[in-house]
């Protein structure tokens, strides 16, 4: 029988092994390309050997040559935590710009379906609240989040037109705030950031007075969505995240609570441009893919817990 081959790009990473995961599971081909910048071969590492799986180290913003039929293409290379976009600044505009380019001259050559991973962060600081797909965003091209935020939109803008003057078939999902096993601890971002503290007993570090919220879906939940865009017809934007907003200093205390730790909470000072509110409005991807989260915060808290004791177990 016929199997579709789907190629992942950042397939090493948190969210592309996850994804690479859940396509053999649906019974595709894969081949993961990552260059391992910010990526870990051990995310894949239980796919070596399975002859669906296929790994190519390679940096994406140069052109790459795969011979054979392609059907899908989902485009995930892209460093993500503002500490990992903040330190590689000039990788981040290339993969976003350069990356997609390549990527979609792939899909292109190949006529397979594209899929690119945006990100709420296209919305900036946004003052429409929650976020819905036809709000335009506000967003700082010049300041530190800016080499993030501006590569995704020009993403989706070189997206779009692949799309209406090549006639390529594409998808975008703009993807929130998402965690589970296989995240860095040391990616920077809240959650890793504070489960690590809370497990070392350290203080959790809340930037500015933790008024700011954001809204964390589980990792699962985000793949099915993700599954689910790809294969249907809406070549618009769609969000895919968990709407259960929640200020940062009300998380930290969840993390304090849920691990047990006498740690406590101290405060710096907010980096900038930090968005100060952040929560997807599902209603499209309700309607249009019938997906909606299913995994709470606490639930998923649990699983994401129990992965870094094991990490910080064997280191
Ligand atoms: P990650 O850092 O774990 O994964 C990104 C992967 O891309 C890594 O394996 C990295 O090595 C690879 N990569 C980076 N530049 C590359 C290049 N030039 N060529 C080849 N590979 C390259 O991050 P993640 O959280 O899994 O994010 C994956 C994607 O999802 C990113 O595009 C990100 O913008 C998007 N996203 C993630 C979140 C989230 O909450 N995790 C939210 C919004 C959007
Ligand atoms: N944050 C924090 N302490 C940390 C890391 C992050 O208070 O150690 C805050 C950060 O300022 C932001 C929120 O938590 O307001 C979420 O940050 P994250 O890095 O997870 O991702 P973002 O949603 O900002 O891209």
């Amino acid at each position: 029988m016929y199997k579709p081959t789907a190629v992942v790009t950042g397939g090493a990473g948190f969210l592309g092994s996850h994804l690479c995961d859940r396509l053999l599971a649906e019974g595709f081909k894969v081949i993961c390309v990552d260059n391992l910048i910010t990526g870990n071969i051990n995310n894949i590492a239980h796919l070596a050997g399975n002859e669906d799986f296929s790994f190519v180290k390679h940096d994406i913003t140069n052109y790459i040559f795969l011979p054979g039929r392609i059907d899908y293409i989902l485009h995930f290379a892209s460093p993500a935590s503002p500490i990992d976009y903040l330190k590689l600044p000039i990788q981040t505009l290339k993969v976003g710009s350069l990356g997609t380019h390549k990527v979609l001259g792939l899909a292109k050559e190949k006529k397979a379906r594209v899929l690119l991973a945006s990100t709420s962060e296209v919305y900036g600081d946004p003052v429409v609240h929650p976020q819905t797909e036809d709000y335009w965003g506000n967003v700082n091209p010049i300041g530190p989040r800016g080499v993030y935020d501006e590569a995704k939109r020009f993403a989706e803008a070189i997206t779009m037109a692949y799309h209406r003057y090549h006639g390529v078939d594409t998808r975008i999902v703009r993807i929130f705030n998402t965690y589970g096993p296989r995240m860095r601890l040391d990616d920077g971002r809240a959650l890793p950031a504070f489960v690590g503290e809370a497990l070392r007993d350290e203080d959790l570090t809340v930037f500015g007075d933790g008024s700011q919220t954001r809204s964390f879906c589980y990792v699962s939940d985000l793949v099915d969505g993700i599954f689910k865009l790809l294969m249907s017809n809406e070549t618009d934007p769609v969000n895919i995240g968990n709407p259960d907003e929640i200020t940062i200093k009300e998380f930290a205390e969840e993390v304090i609570k849920i691990t047990g730790t006498k740690s406590k909470i101290i405060y710096k000072e907010l980096p900038a441009d930090d968005p100060k509110v952040r929560q997807p409005n599902i209603e499209k991807a309700k309607r249009i893919l019938g997906w909606e989260p299913k995994v709470g915060r606490s639930e998923g808290l649990k699983v994401t817990i129990e992965y870094f004791k094991s990490v910080i177990g064997k280191s």
